[in-house]
């Protein structure tokens, strides 16, 4: 039992409509499709009725981002464009309370993260590409390299408008226009970002929000006015994707799933490697792409390793999301909730053994316990599939080489993490490593400077840094 901190980032400073609509051309229009609701998960209150745009409404937004791209946003000389970005992310730090609160809300995450991490970084990703606008030709593509011109955007529910910051202010910075189709479940924060997008008198049509599901999605996919697409979200729909635009000139970037090794070699400070284990697979209810899934630990200190574990997740506070002291929030759906239920129940069919700290959970809303697995071995599910949960698996090696061999033994290859305080053993691992982000001795750092992506079925294309440029350039 934990005594609850009454709330300081309260609800009664974000105003959420009864309803929304499309924001197209620099106005929110009616859909002209159906609508469906966003509820919050940690309540499982109705927050707002959202429209659903269908082909036609999807037709209106490419053709708005086409005229604003013809038209104005690839003929503006990049300082100007940097001037709008500029402005938006100051307007987002501006409004970094109120964005924060709505994210908890719609999404469930806790407040400490989405006001000390998620919105703090999508700033520095408007900031950080604001100051490339002008810049352009120093990104290894010549004197005056092109946009591509209209690229359709689709975001995940986890980082719902860090996902969009990744994807807008890059596009934004070398050219392009967008439509962006953020997660069903979470269209919030979007919603409001496209207000943000008003506030600081962006040409209408440059950032088209369109709402709605997976066929939302396709249409946009499918659209013959989009030169590019960018996509964030499971394996699955990423092969989809891939497969509808075969045979077009449409590029693709696709950031995927991902089942991360966190390997902890028998010299780490453990004290340390427990709060990188902590932050790998329990920051965001482990709903991260990149989380530490995994944890590799070798054989000599496991046992040390998985005490101090077990005490430090017997601390982690879940419950309400805008509490400042709330560690884990709510899951995000229904459907995740019942996903992360049935691989865990598979885990102990398959003969793992389950721990989870003694905690109440709240009655209503989705919530699932910080939960370890021991005994785990690579035959089992909990070992292979995507969880997306606060789930961890654990396995035992012996040598460096058995680490590199389990760690790799995945159809993923999104990040890693390696814990050991001799620099060649790191350097060793994170050459061995098949995976596109290797964390020494932290784990789940991000920076608008660092490219971000996959090896393997985790993707291909980088976002991020300099070379996150690439993906929107001719
Ligand atoms: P999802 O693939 O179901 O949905 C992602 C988005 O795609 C949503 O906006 C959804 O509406 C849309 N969509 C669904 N079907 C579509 C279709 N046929 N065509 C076009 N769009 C479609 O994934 P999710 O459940 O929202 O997110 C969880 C997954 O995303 C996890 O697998 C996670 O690893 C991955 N993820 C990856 C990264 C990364 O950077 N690699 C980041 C976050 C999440």
């Amino acid at each position: 039992p934990f005594e609850y901190a009454p709330a300081p980032e309260s609800r009664s400073i974000v105003d959420i409509k009864p309803s929304y609509g499309l924001f197209i051309n620099g106005d929110f229009v009616e859909g002209r499709g159906t609508s469906f609701k966003t509820i919050s998960p940690s309540t499982e209150e109705v927050l707002a009725e959202i429209a659903e745009a269908d082909e036609a409404d999807v037709d209106v937004a490419v053709r708005a981002a086409r005229r604003a791209n013809d038209r104005v946003w690839s003929k503006m000389p990049g300082r100007e464009r940097a001037k709008y970005l500029y402005r938006i992310a100051r307007i987002i730090q501006e409004r970094s309370r109120e964005l924060a609160v709505l994210e908890s809300i719609d999404n469930g995450k806790p407040i400490k993260e989405s006001r000390d991490v998620d919105i703090p970084i999508v700033a520095a990703h408007f900031f950080y590409y604001a100051g490339w606008a002008d810049k352009l030709e120093y990104a290894g593509r010549g004197n005056d390299p092109q946009p591509l011109g209209v690229a359709g955007q689709i975001i995940p529910w986890n980082f719902p408008l860090l996902m969009l910051a990744w994807k807008i202010a890059p596009a934004l910075a070398c050219g392009n226009t967008v439509v962006l189709k953020p997660a069903e479940t979470t269209p919030l924060t979007a919603l409001l970002f496209a207000e943000i997008c008003q506030q600081a008198d962006l040409p209408p049509g440059v950032v088209n929000i369109i709402t709605g599901a997976g066929g939302t999605g396709q249409a946009l996919v499918a659209h013959p006015g989009i030169d590019k697409v960018a996509f964030t979200g499971s394996t699955e729909v990423g092969k989809a994707i891939a497969r509808t635009v075969a045979g077009t000139s449409k590029k693709v970037t696709l950031e995927l799933g991902g089942k991360a090794a966190n390997i902890v070699f028998d010299d780490a400070p453990l004290d340390q490697a427990v709060e990188g284990i902590v932050t790998g697979i329990f920051f965001n209810q482990g709903h991260v792409c990149c989380a530490g899934s995994r944890l590799l630990v070798q054989e000599s200190v496991a046992d040390e390793l998985l005490t101090k574990l077990k005490r430090r997740m017997s601390t982690l506070r879940i419950g309400d999301p805008l509490d400042k002291n709330t560690d884990i929030g709510a899951i995000n759906s229904a459907e995740q909730l019942a996903r992360i239920r049935e691989l865990s129940d598979i885990g102990e069919a398959e003969g793992a053994g389950r721990w989870s700290p003694a905690c109440d959970l709240p009655a209503t809303g989705f919530w699932f316990p910080p939960t370890l697995f021991t005994d785990v071995t690579q035959a089992h599910r909990i070992a292979r599939e995507e969880i997306f949960g606060p789930v961890l698996s654990v396995l035992t090696f012996r040598t460096p080489a058995e680490a590199v061999e389990k760690a790799n033994n995945t159809p993923y290859g999104l990040s890693a993490g390696v814990w050991t305080e001799k620099g060649s053993l790191i350097l060793h691992m994170a050459n061995q490593l098949r995976a596109g982000v290797v964390w020494a001795n932290t784990f789940n750092k991000f920076d608008p400077t660092s490219p971000f992506g996959g090896f393997k079925e985790s993707g291909y294309g980088r976002e991020g840094g300099r070379h996150g440029l690439e993906a929107y350039l001719k």
